[in-house]
């Protein structure tokens, strides 16, 4: 099974899926669990990551075992949405959609 962005946009607006995603909020006492995992507090908004991914795994997307609550910051970190990395000394790009990597 896979689902493309459409189907998985229109899933994030079901009602099965928001009432799913506060109930794993809820569990998760609404703390990200990799800063919970670094002893960290978490601070800014609050996320449910997939954890077999959505796009691949529409099978477990409304189980909650297989949810996690993640901090904006480490769910991007998870799907390697990072804006471009400092290290690099790139100039910025020209084109929204040129790509470094
Ligand atoms: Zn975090």
């Amino acid at each position: 099974m896979y689902l493309d962005k459409a189907e998985r946009v229109e899933f994030y607006h079901s009602k099965e899926w928001t009432d799913l995603r506060q109930q794993a909020l809820a569990r998760d006492n609404y703390e990200c669990q990799w800063c919970k995992d670094e002893g960290r507090v978490s601070s800014g908004v609050l996320e449910v990551d997939h954890i077999k991914d959505l796009e691949h795994y529409p099978e477990y997307a409304l189980d909650l075992d297989n949810l996690r609550t993640l901090c904006k910051d480490h769910h991007n970190q998870r799907h390697n949405r990072m804006k471009y990395s400092s290290k690099k000394h790139r100039k910025p790009p020209k084109w929204d959609d040129e790509r470094w990597d």
